[in-house]
Formats: structure tokens, sequence, C-alpha cells
């Protein structure tokens, strides 16, 4: 090239005085010229990459009171969350909220199996007697899970300690009338009380034993230590934990009713840590005075997400009443109708920003929810301002969402239902004896005809969560390294101070962006 250019040396003081390139987040969201947005309709330009990817930091709050390191969260659907989600999910660093298709106490059940599942100290764990025999442990066995009893005096806590039973103690005994006194091993390492969960785990791994027993001055048993707590604590470090407990965060959602105060009552005392309010359009006086009866009731004891709303009016009331967060998005669901039969919704992607903008000013986190489809929209999710995302499509037909797969037409498939769908309506969950929480959620009962609010289909075989998630999780830490930031923080404050900058996607944008002019091609995502 020839002519006369400016000295390339000057080319940032010459940017400097020009108007930046691409649109804040407020012009993007002009409503004059954009109307309502959603995900696929923009792109976040961009910024300077001096940080490796897996240096960025995703850890949010998913309402006032709980921290969690990433920001993902799987819907209350009954054919997405149930105990095994719940589960994976907080080892994995998210939250799942157990959905409430089903008994309260069917529900409070999968509460306690979440928080039993990982412990620091185990302050009530289940103790047996001398006297007990092999048939009653195998039947506790097969109801807990695991199978290593503290045996004290009187077969109860705070009792003298005289052995303990483990897998191996029983592995090859067979009489079912075998009593535990002539089984336990009655050497036993212990700690005393008073000792710190640091010192007793130290122990614990000295001694190469599978359990450690806590015993107070008069040796009586008062807490257990188990070695498979140390490895779940290795071999998952994102994992969302209480912090003294070291129980796992656990989310159910419940109903407006006043039996939903029996059900919510019946949850806590399992040990909840955060309640959801389900309903599809939240602002309404059932919500605000089941928010303040909570918050009257329980105090900081469990945190409450309200929703769902899409309007900074709907959420100024529900912030107004309490809420400790805010679970916003009307109709974008893949298995809802809403927009179509009820006229009413807002694409996420406005609705999202307008209330986070709004709800951040009190400290209130959003949850962008329906319509998250891939891991792009996780990052624009959380670019206009959401502190997680919510997703159901997303997570269902894997491993850890409820239901048996099936095979049609050569694939492999499981059911996945919109909770306005008749059919969860009419049927409850897949494991639930028991109809109830969407009934609820979308019919009043006097409703002489059910309008369905969903669909009810199939998805394919996703594997496992495990994979999935940290497939997401990678996904999400690239894109923000390509925008420039270091943190979800970090993204947020940039689109708020207009650093981070945003481009509107016309149709053909939108198909040049995409995948095209290939004969035939196969979408793997991650290996
Ligand atoms: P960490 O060392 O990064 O896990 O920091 P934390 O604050 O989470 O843990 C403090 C102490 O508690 C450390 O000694 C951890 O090994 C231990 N710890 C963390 N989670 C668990 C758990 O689930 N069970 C047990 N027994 N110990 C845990
Ligand atoms: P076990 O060796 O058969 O007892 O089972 P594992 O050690 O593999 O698993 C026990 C898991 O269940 C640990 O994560 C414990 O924290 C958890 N757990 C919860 N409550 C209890 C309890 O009362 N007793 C025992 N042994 N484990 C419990
Ligand atoms: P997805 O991630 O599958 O796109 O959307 C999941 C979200 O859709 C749920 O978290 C919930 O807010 C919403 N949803 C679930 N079932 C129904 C339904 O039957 N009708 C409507 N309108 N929304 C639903």
């Amino acid at each position: 090239m020839s002519g006369n250019f400016l000295d390339y040396k000057t080319a940032l003081e010459v940017l400097k005085t020009e108007v930046r390139d691409g649109l804040s987040a407020e012009e993007l969201m002009d409503p004059q010229i954009s109307g309502g947005l959603t995900f696929n309709d923009f792109l976040i330009l961009p910024g300077f990459i001096d940080f490796s990817a897996d240096k960025v930091d995703c850890e949010v709050n998913i309402s006032r009171n709980f921290r969690i390191k990433t920001p993902f969260v799987s819907s209350p659907m009954d054919t997405v969350t149930e105990t095994s989600m719940a589960i994976n999910m907080a080892l994995l660093g998210g939250v799942g909220v157990l959905h409430n298709n089903c008994s309260a106490d069917e529900q409070a059940d999968m509460v306690r199996s979440v928080k039993k599942f990982e412990n620091g100290f185990i302050t009530d764990p289940i103790v047996i007697s001398p006297e007990t025999t092999l048939g009653e442990v195998w039947a506790l066995k097969d109801k807990y899970a695991f199978s290593g009893f503290p045996v004290t005096e009187d077969g109860k806590l705070n009792s003298k300690l005289l052995g303990i039973l483990t897998s191996r103690d029983i592995q090859f005994i067979y009489d079912s009338e075998t009593k535990v006194s002539d089984l336990m091993t009655c050497e036993l390492v212990v700690a005393q009380e008073g000792v710190t969960l640091e010192e007793a785990n130290q122990i614990l791994r000295e001694s190469k034993k599978g359990k450690l027993p806590i015993v107070n001055g008069n040796y009586e048993c008062v807490a257990l230590l188990s070695r498979s707590d140390l490895l779940k604590n290795r071999n998952f470090p994102l994992a969302s934990k209480r912090p003294h407990s070291k129980q796992l965060v656990c989310a159910a959602a419940i109903g407006t009713r006043p039996d939903d105060r029996e059900r919510l009552a019946k949850l806590v005392d399992a040990g909840l840590d955060i309640v959801i309010i389900d309903s599809s359009q939240g602002n309404s006086s059932y919500q605000i005075e089941m928010i303040k009866y909570i918050k009257e009731t329980y105090g900081n004891r469990i945190d409450v997400i309200a929703g769902n709303v899409v309007t900074r009016e709907q959420a100024a009331n529900l912030i107004a009443a309490g809420a400790d967060g805010l679970r916003v998005g009307m109709g974008s669901g893949s298995i809802c109708i809403t927009q179509e039969v009820m006229a009413v919704g807002r694409p996420l992607g406005t609705a999202v920003y307008r209330i986070a903008k709004f709800a951040r000013q009190f400290g209130v986190p959003v949850i962008a929810d329906g319509g998250i489809q891939n891991v792009g929209h996780i990052t624009k999710a959380l670019a206009l301002g959401a502190s997680t995302v919510m997703m159901g499509s997303l997570l269902a037909g894997t491993a850890e969402s409820p239901g048996e797969y099936f095979y049609h037409e050569g694939k492999r498939l499981k059911k996945f239902r919109g909770m306005g769908s008749l059919d969860a309506m009419e049927k409850g969950g897949p494991n639930a004896k028991e109809n109830s929480g969407s009934m609820k959620r979308y019919f009043s009962e006097s409703d002489s005809i059910k309008v369905a609010q969903g669909v009810a289909g199939a998805v394919v075989d996703k594997g496992s969560i495990r994979k999935f998630v940290p497939y997401l999780f990678a996904g999400l830490q690239h894109g923000l390294q390509d925008i420039g930031v270091r943190s979800i923080k970090d993204l947020q404050e940039g689109v708020y101070n207009s650093v981070v900058r945003f481009e509107k996607r016309t149709a053909a944008a939108q198909l040049e962006g995409g995948v095209h002019g290939l004969h035939s091609y196969e979408k793997r995502l991650f290996s």
C-alpha cells in the first residue's frame, strides 16, 4: 500500500478520538429500536486476552446468601431434577432444584438424600447395638446406601462406643440371625470431641480406616467421620457446600397454596437451604403472602427465590416482600406454549437485562430461566446481568435426569415434558406416588377446562452431566476469556460501565454465524 498514512504507533491515540466500536448494553436494549431481544439477536464483541481460560472465575450468588462456584441451576421439572440430578449439580458447583410434582414426604426424602450425601462431621450417624441382627443391618444398608455403623451399648448416639461394623465385617456372612456383637471390630481408632475437622481428617487419613468415630470424655460416640467424604471433597473441588457441615446445598420448589406451608416445614426439617416459589406468573398476592410468611417463619434459615417475573414492576413487588433472589423468564422455555396460548411473556434477553439492572441495587441476584440452548446463551445471559442460568431441556436426557431411556427410530431417548403440560399435571412425577405441584403452578382449582401451557416430548441421550456440566463450565470460561474478562463479576461490571460491547445480529448475520455451506457434518460438542 502506498499513500500518506498516519504513523502506526499512534493507533491507540487515534482510537481515543473515535466513537467506541459496537453498542453498550443500554443502547443494545433500547426499546425504541430493538423491541424485545433474545440471545440469538446479538453478539458480544471480543476484548483483550492476557490470561488463560482455566483461570476465569465463575463464582456467583444464586441468592442473597448462597455463593456457588458455577452459575448452573437445574430446573424444578419432574423430568429434570430429582435426587441424582440435585446431588450431581451440587457436586459440580451448581444447584439442582428438586421438583414438587410429588407428595411433600417424597420431596422431603429427596432433600434428605441430597443433604446426607456428603458430610464433614456426621452429627447424626445411624448407630446400632451389639444385639442388632445381620438381617436388620442389611435392611439399614438397603435403606441408607451405606454400611458403616458405630456400635454402642444401647444402639443410640451419645452412648458408650463398643465397636464399629463396616461392609468388610459382613461381606461373607450369610446368616441373617447373626448378632452384631459377633461381627463388629472392637479395636478402634477414635478422635476426641472438640477436634477440628482438619485434625480429624488428618487422623482418618493416617489411620487408613474407612470411618473415624468421635467420642467424648466418657467414650460415648457423638459423631462420625467417613473417608469417602475426603475423596468426594478431593474429586469435586467446585462443589456447592455449606461452610460448616460440608453438606451439599439443596434447593427445592414449592407452590403458593396454604398446604405448601406444611410442605415447606417438612423440607426445612429435612435440611433445605433454598426454596424456590414456583409460579409461571409470580406477581400475585399469593406469592407475596408466601414470601412474607417464609421470612417471618424461617428468618435467615433459608433463602427464598421468587418468580417467575419478566418486568421490573413485577420484580419490585417480590423484592419489597423480601425475596432473596428472582427467577426471570416467561414463555421462553423449550417446552412452553404460554406465549402462544396466553399472549403474555417477554423475550428472555430483555427480561433479564431490565430486571437484573433493577434488582442489583437491592443485592438480589437473578436466574435466567427458560430457553438456554447452548453455552453461548449462558455467557450472554450472564452478560445481561443474570447471576445464574436455569436449564431444563439442556440437562434433560442425561443419566442423572429422572425416567428411563427408551428407543425410537434408532435413537436413545428420555421423556421430557413441560410442568404445564397436561401429561405432567395428570400423572405427577415419573417416580411420584401422588401428583401435586405442577397442577398448582399452571391451573387454579376452579378451572373447569384445563388450558395446557406446555408440551410433552422426548430428548436424545446426552450421557452424564459429570461430563456435560464441565463442558458448559469450560465453554463459559473460554467465552469470558474471548471477551477479555477474568470473572463473571468483571463481565457484569464491564457491561454496566459500557466497556464490554455488543452488536446486533441481522437474520443474515445469524445464518453466517451458524455452520453453513457444507453437504453434511457431524456436530460433536466436546471430548
Ligand atoms: P478445602 O481444603 O479447599 O476443601 O477447604 P474447605 O474450607 O472446604 O475445607 C476445610 C477443611 O475441611 C479441609 O481440611 C477439608 O479437607 C475439609 N473438608 C472439606 N469438605 C469436606 C467434606 O465433605 N468432608 C470432610 N470430612 N472434610 C471436608
Ligand atoms: P459405607 O462405607 O458403606 O458406610 O459407605 P461410604 O463410606 O462409601 O459412604 C458413606 C457416605 O454416606 C458418606 O458420604 C457419609 O457422609 C454419608 N452418610 C450420611 N449419613 C451417614 C451415616 O449415618 N452413616 C454413614 N456411615 N455414612 C453416612
Ligand atoms: P428450557 O431450559 O427447557 O428451555 O426451559 C425450562 C423452563 O421452562 C423451566 O425452568 C420453567 O420455567 C419453564 N417451564 C417448564 N415447564 C413449562 C410449561 O409446561 N410451560 C411453560 N410455559 N413453561 C414451562
